[in-house]
């Protein structure tokens, strides 16, 4: 007997819509588009301002809500595009607002972002740049799922629209909105993917679109020196810094990738971010984990280390993952050292934690596609089998 079996009442796939899906593209391709359904060429820059506006303005659904578009063009725009969403896979709350997205970009491609609310009191969306990571901290879970690729443009764009119809805030100006920054502080590393964040940022910076301001866009980056200037000349955005250690043999050991852009260079390229100043300081981050990075002599080199820079340093709390070693340092410890780092004149907030109860904390951030690494799979049966 052949060992494959036929199911002959095999649901049949659902059919693939041709259409091109218009959310999440930048103007530039939204000109393009409507130039290859026949859109005549003087009027196409008029037609994208229209349908970039209904888009990221008003977070229209449907080509009838755009009631400045005749109904023959919206009859036509209906026929070659759509105006769909990616699938949500999942979404969780926690009992302290924090809200993530599990998200599907296509089939095997699936990226989290995560709702704060209350950051710089109104709230942030915590995006992500790539699925998986090519880098391999040793503190971090995002860290233990191999790179599946890195997202387009449209899909960084896309985070931004799922989280505003989930918090019900179009159109985009309106009062009292709550998402009003963008942390890239999600799975992967933005600076290995600096050209689809510059163009996203376009689209999501537009003031004729999502509205957000420059000034409210950080990015984080584990220090990929060469990245650093040019993502600052081409965004304008706010730059944090994943130090966690100050030092060299230390900082390469949690961060393998120091040992390609060590502390020096990296210190370097930050002393050059271009507009730097007492307004817009770097933020570094630094995440407490016990016994490693934690002492009194590690805030002491902390401080030497940021000495003429304009700097803020966010305290993070590690927050735990199945299969790690490391465990959060106590909270007087990592007050004494806060309150170094805060006499040396460094504002060094400790983070408060957001989500834990639904995973969605700093570093906890993964989603299941792509296979792990055999030493995390190792390490997660034996966590399993300890009980
Ligand atoms: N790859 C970029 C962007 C991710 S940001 C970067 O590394 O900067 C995510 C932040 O959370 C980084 O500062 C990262 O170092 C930190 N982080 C990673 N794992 C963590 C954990 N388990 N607990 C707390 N913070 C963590
Ligand atoms: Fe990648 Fe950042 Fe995690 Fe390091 S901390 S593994 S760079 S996502």
């Amino acid at each position: 007997m052949s060992s494959t079996t036929l199911i002959d009442n095999a649901p049949a796939p659902a059919p693939v819509d041709p259409r091109v899906a218009l959310v999440g593209l930048g103007r530039k391709e939204i000109a393009a588009e409507l130039e290859r359904i026949g859109i005549e060429p003087k009027k196409v820059r008029m037609r994208t301002k229209q349908i970039f506006h209904w888009i990221y303005n008003y977070g229209v659904t449907s080509f009838d809500q755009m009631t400045n578009v005749g109904k023959p063009l919206r009859a036509k725009l209906e026929a070659g595009f759509t105006l769909d969403r990616p699938e949500i896979v999942e979404r969780l709350i926690s009992v302290d607002g924090t809200r993530k997205y599990l998200i599907r970009m296509s089939p095997g491609v699936e990226v989290e972002s995560v709702f704060i609310p209350d950051v710089s009191k109104t709230g942030a969306l915590c995006v992500s740049s790539q699925v998986g990571c090519t880098l391999t901290c040793t503190f971090c879970h995002t860290g233990t799922q191999r790179l599946v690729r890195n997202l387009t443009a449209r899909e960084i764009v896309l985070q931004v629209i799922i989280a505003r119809d989930d918090l019900g805030e179009w159109p985009t100006t309106q009062e009292n909105r709550k998402l009003t920054n963008i942390v890239f502080m999600g799975m992967g590393e933005p600076l290995y993917n600096t050209e689809k964040v510059g163009d996203a940022l376009d689209t999501i910076c537009d003031p004729e679109g999502l509205g957000i301001g420059r000034r409210r866009i950080t990015v984080s980056t584990s220090g990929v020196v060469p990245e650093i200037g040019p993502m600052g000349e081409r965004t304008s955005a706010q730059l944090a810094i994943s130090l966690h250690a100050a030092n060299d043999e230390l900082r390469s050991q949690i961060m393998p990738i120091n040992k390609k852009y060590p502390l020096k260079e990296l210190m370097q390229a930050c002393r050059d971010y271009p507009g730097l100043s007492n307004s817009r300081r770097i933020t570094f981050e630094y995440v407490m984990l016990k016994g490693i990075n934690d002492q009194p002599w590690h805030a002491k080199q902390l401080i030497k280390l940021l000495r003429g820079i304009p700097a803020k340093v966010n305290l993070i709390p590690f927050n735990p993952w199945p299969g790690t070693d490391y465990e959060c340092s106590d909270m007087e410890t990592i007050k004494t050292f806060s309150d170094m780092v805060n006499a040396a004149g460094y504002a060094s907030p400790i983070r408060k934690t957001r989500g834990q109860d639904i995973f969605a904390a700093c570093g906890q951030l993964k989603s299941d596609s792509e296979k792990k690494r055999a030493s995390v799979l190792r390490k997660e049966a034996k966590a399993a089998a300890a009980g």
